[in-house]
């Protein structure tokens, strides 16, 4: 497909921690020339170059209170209209994040950005898979290393030290199963709900099924639904 059905099209991924999102994304970025749209990254840009917006931020951050969903759209709708000279295909990272986000989100982008394609994706994985993935990792302790490994894809399963740099392997308290199983429930909270709101307003959710895929495979999967 060229790339010109792609320009003005804004993607926003969903799918459980621990199902390869962020890679799927950073590939889009690097081999199909997609462009980011990081709302922690912007938020950082416009209070370091001290903005308007800037200093509307710091103003909640410097008292601990939580960024109004008003004025992170804010933040967002402004960034789209300085986009919107070029034909660049987005990728929204890290928003929305609560179901008043997506409300804003789509709003502003039915009633001033006719022009863009939205489409969701929403990433299947089992959660025995991602349980598996998540708990089975290994981290090397020693911090000049931090090589990951997987059980799963080991040979030796009762490999105790790096192959790398011989240091200590172990497993991180957020890799435990109980804090990975409370982690996938708390994703299918907050998707769920921003899910039912899209479905409500007919916006079409597609969906990419990765079980037993390598991550090559999860981007060439991607690719081709492109
Ligand atoms: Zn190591």
């Amino acid at each position: 497909m060229s790339k010109k059905d792609l320009s003005k099209t804004i993607f926003s991924f969903f799918g459980p921690p621990g199902c390869g999102k962020g890679t799927l994304s950073e590939r889009a970025v690097e081999r199909l020339d997609f462009e980011m749209l990081s709302t922690g990254n912007l938020c950082r840009q416009h209070i370091s170059q001290k903005t308007e917006l800037g200093k509307m931020l710091n103003r909640f951050i410097e008292k601990g209170d939580l960024v109004p969903d008003e004025l992170i759209t804010d933040m967002v709708k402004d960034w789209l209209k300085s986009q919107e000279a070029q034909d660049k295909t987005i990728i929204l990272d890290g928003y929305p994040r609560t179901k008043r986000q997506a409300e804003l989100f789509y709003s502003v982008l039915k009633s001033e950005f006719p022009e863009y394609k939205f489409r969701v994706i929403l990433i299947n994985l089992a959660e025995d898979t991602i349980v598996e993935r998540l708990s089975g990792r290994l981290v090397c302790d020693n911090k000049e290393c931090q090589n990951v490994y997987n059980l799963s894809t080991l040979a030796d399963k009762d490999v105790k030290e790096c192959l790398k740099c011989g240091g200590k392997l172990i497993r991180r308290d957020d890799d435990k199963e109980e804090i990975v199983r409370a982690r996938l429930k708390n994703y299918a909270d907050y998707s769920s709900n921003i899910l039912d709101y899209y479905k409500s307003v007919g916006q079409d959710i597609e969906e990419l099924n990765i079980d037993g895929l390598s991550v090559d495979e999860v981007f060439e999967k991607f690719r081709s639904i492109l």
